[in-house]
């Protein structure tokens, strides 16, 4: 039997503890946070069904579920896919996690809040220096297998050797109260313009036909750019904010792992860059691995199992992807020829909300039969 430390209780922390609750080979599982309370709201939650499917609670805190995507790329180019299904929904995170958190301790795992793990010393086993930042003292506690869901930064995961590719993006988010007769309750508005976001982009999430989230990320001044992006919004989706509700954020990543795990130590989630690096979605990867690392603690090589390199390869394939369209959508920013705009409106059977390299493929096919059609 083995010991289990987690360091963070964020969703890859919550999620890994919850599915470890079903691995035999574990006596103890303890889950150390440096906050005095979790969760903490930072994320729209916007996730596939797929992705829906693999959290614990998520069906029960479904906010909205989306069935069309609309892009508005630089102020020219607008273009709506329509789709039958349903390709996403919006899950209340902190909700989610309150109920994984209740869950755990009702389980019997020890979740230790105001603890910060200063360092871990792997010098002779793996040990965790652990700083109680309510009594300001510092211990110290030998682990078996430790597995870091930290977030970004990615201190700990650097410090034993852990590589991942991590470009980070200011993310901001604000409940609103808007009004507009031209938003659909059913549509996903995402704005991608370097001129505004840099690497990132914007989003309008509605919630019900008053109530909504709009959020960007940006390389710089996230206030200031989150201010120009509600004037556009405005204009283009001719909506009015009647007042915001809330404000908030944190990092919005894109990137991929390198190496996730050494000795018996692994990341997970945004410590070690698993993000879908043109939405810089969360969710999608650390719901299948955090499975995966649970699942095979103390038995397997996490590392070797062939769906942790599977999600791997497909991020890296993910983040190159995005690289691409951005420097094509920068060439467009510059282009003579789009002096007017463009919009075209496309029914699709089905979309994947999860694998965006697959999209620009996806827009091809549908342009052909679209084009056909009209033919
Ligand atoms: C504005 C915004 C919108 C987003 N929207 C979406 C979305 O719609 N869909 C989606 O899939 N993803 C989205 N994301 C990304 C998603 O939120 C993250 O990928 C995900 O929450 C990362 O979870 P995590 O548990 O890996 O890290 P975190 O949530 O950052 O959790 C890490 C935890 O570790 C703790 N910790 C750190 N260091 C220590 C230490 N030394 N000792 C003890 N504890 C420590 C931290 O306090 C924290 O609680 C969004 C992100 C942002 C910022």
């Amino acid at each position: 039997m083995s010991t289990l430390a987690i360091i963070g209780a964020g969703i890859s922390g919550l999620l890994t503890a919850y599915y470890a609750l079903s691995n035999r080979t574990i006596s103890q599982i303890i889950l150390f946070e440096q906050r005095a309370k979790i969760p903490r709201k930072h994320c729209a939650g916007i996730i596939s069904p797929e992705t829906l499917s693999l959290l614990p609670y998520g069906l029960k805190y479904v906010e909205n579920k989306y069935r069309n995507i609309e892009f508005h790329i630089l102020p020219y180019i607008r273009i709506t896919l329509r789709c039958s299904n349903t390709i996403a929904y919006k899950i209340d995170r902190v909700k989610h996690e309150m109920e994984l958190y209740r869950t755990l301790i009702a389980n019997g795992i020890d979740i230790q809040l105001s603890k910060k793990i200063l360092m871990i010393d792997t010098k002779g086993g793996n040990d965790l220096v652990i700083h109680d930042l309510s009594t300001k003292d510092v211990i110290r506690k030998r682990f078996d297998y430790i597995i870091i869901g930290e977030g970004y930064p990615n201190k700990l995961s650097l410090d034993v050797g852990l590589n991942a590719m991590i470009k980070p993006l200011h993310g901001v988010q604000q409940d609103v109260i808007y009004s507009s007769k031209n938003v659909d309750k059913d549509t996903l508005y995402v704005f991608f313009d370097p001129i505004i976001f840099g690497g990132g982009f914007g989003w309008f999430i509605p919630i019900t036909e008053n109530r909504g989230v709009i959020g960007l990320a940006c390389n710089e001044k996230p206030m200031e750019m989150l201010s120009i992006f509600r004037k556009i919004l405005s204009k283009r989706l001719k909506m009015s904010i009647n007042s915001i509700t809330d404000t908030y954020g944190g990092k919005v990543l894109q990137g991929y792992p390198k190496s996730i795990c050494r000795d018996n130590i692994c990341a997970l989630g945004d410590a070690i860059g698993m993000v879908k690096s043109i939405s810089g979605g969360g969710l999608y990867a650390i719901s299948r691995m955090s499975n995966v690392y649970a699942r095979n603690i103390g038995i397997n090589d996490i590392a070797r199992q062939k769906e942790v390199r599977e999600m791997l390869s497909e991020l890296w394939i993910q983040y190159i992807f995005k690289r691409s369209l951005w420097r094509i959508v920068g060439m467009l920013k510059n282009s003579m020829f789009l002096d007017s705009t463009f919009s075209i409106e496309l029914e699709v059977s089905q979309l994947d909300y999860d694998r965006h390299e697959k999209l620009p493929l996806d827009l091809i096919r549908y342009l052909i039969s679209f084009k056909l059609r009209q033919g």
